[in-house]
């Protein structure tokens, strides 16, 4: 009777002691890639948005050349400011 409950404890201990294994394998293995690759999470340079002001991680953003913009209507809102500037200084000079 004693050694049932012995097997059972010494089974319950092994199926936790391997579940804290996959999980603390799971946790290193999601963990790690979001920091060990990045590095430094709070160093991820952020460029702003000319159009709206909103701060885009480049890897996230629409670029334009050397600007980055949140969504596709900024980007177009930039063009055509852009193309309107342009063309007042064209017809300026
Ligand atoms: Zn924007």
């Amino acid at each position: 009777m004693i050694g049932r409950i012995l097997e059972a404890v010494v089974i319950l201990l092994v199926v936790r002691a391997i579940w804290k294994v996959l999980g603390g394998l799971f946790v290193a293995s999601t963990g790690a890639s979001r920091t060990s690759t990045r590095g430094e999470p709070l160093a991820v340079k952020l460029i702003q948005d000319p159009v709206c002001g909103t701060y885009v991680s480049p890897s996230s953003s629409i670029a334009d050349g050397r600007e980055h913009f949140c969504s596709e209507k900024c980007r177009a809102e930039y063009r055509s400011q852009s193309r309107t500037a342009a063309d007042t200084r064209k017809s300026g000079a």
